[in-house]
């Protein structure tokens, strides 16, 4: 990733400084707009002000009401769905957020709609700014971006409870859809971890349903952004697509396509995409997951993938027109 980067900031100054700049290219003239700034407020007072994030916790309400609150000021007439389950003997209540945009367009019979989704949860070490703060300040910024938008489906964003402890608000989520609300269900984006891993990374599911990475991989590179999918060294993770250790496990088992935006590093470590850098090694569930840590260790690389990821985000909600 490193060598790509280098590789766009020098192509990127050559249009600036050869006076070539026309509206043809004005995507990467300084017009553009400056993305990641709203997720990274978002992320600051998740991790920093809340903290960590304990499914069942006093802290985690706390995050699900911020997440509630945000998506009320912007007009996405919230609800809360509650859920509890039972783990080592305790059991333990828990919450999905939910958003819902219907767009006025929606016209075509069979009434599509998007999921976006990201777990606001966290574990007790570290702050969950990586994991996973930084998702849900995309998906509100992207919320807010599109929040007047036209689109040609609905879109709903869903902040899962309790994924730390085994994938639980997806799981009851999707356990809770109608076969009606399945089938018009085009595809599933799960976000999950963006600041620490060295390069950052879209998934989809095998075969042709996995269109949706394709399209971000098509849109990336169209933006110069260096989005890259896992290179499939390991034979357990085909390459495109990835493990089943998030929240687009359930939708991916129930038959939705499925998207996945991730930052990590595929090729170190035991080659699975839990390695994240070569730097430090694990940053998720470790001390390190703190804005402090990364911004010292890793100058630049939280505002740079906030940015990359949002506009990357809010494209596909333009550009996602498949309709079954
Ligand atoms: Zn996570």
């Amino acid at each position: 990733m490193l060598v790509k980067k280098f590789r766009h900031v020098v192509f990127s100054s050559a249009i600036l400084f050869s006076g070539v700049l026309t509206v043809s290219t004005s995507s990467v003239s300084a017009e553009k707009p400056e993305y990641g700034k709203v997720a990274y407020q978002h992320t600051e007072y998740l991790s920093e002000k809340i903290g960590p994030r304990v499914a069942g916790s006093p802290n985690e309400v706390k995050a699900g009401n911020y997440i509630f609150n945000e998506l009320k000021q912007l007009g996405y007439q919230p609800s809360k769905q509650t859920f509890s389950y039972t783990r080592r003997g305790t059991t333990k209540t828990s919450a999905n957020i939910i958003g819902t945009k219907i767009s006025k367009s929606n016209k075509l019979k069979n009434n599509p709609q998007i999921i976006i989704g990201a777990h606001y949860d966290s574990v007790s070490v570290g702050k969950g700014a990586d994991d996973n703060a930084s998702s849900i300040g995309v998906i509100l910024e992207t919320a807010k971006a599109i929040q007047k938008r036209e689109l040609h489906y609905d879109v709903k964003f869903v902040f899962f409870g309790a994924e730390e402890e085994g994938l639980r608000g997806s799981d009851y989520y999707v356990s809770q859809m109608s076969q009606e609300e399945k089938d018009r269900t085009i595809v599933m984006i799960n976000l999950d971890s963006l600041l620490a891993g060295d390069n950052i990374y879209v998934y989809g599911s095998p075969g042709e349903d996995g269109w949706l990475r394709d399209l971000a991989l098509d849109i990336a590179q169209k933006k110069g952004i260096p989005l890259g999918t896992n290179p499939g060294i390991n034979p357990d993770y085909p390459q495109g697509t990835t493990g089943d250790w998030s929240d687009h496990a359930a939708f991916q088992e129930a038959g939705i396509p499925i998207g996945y935006l991730e930052a990590t590093n595929w090729e170190i470590g035991d080659q699975d995409g839990y390695t994240q850098t070569v730097k430090h090694g694990e940053i998720w569930h470790t001390e390190n997951d703190n804005l402090a840590f990364l911004e010292k260790e890793f100058p630049g690389r939280v505002e740079t993938h906030l940015s990359q990821f949002t506009e990357i985000l809010i494209q596909l909600m333009s550009d996602i027109k498949k309709v079954q």
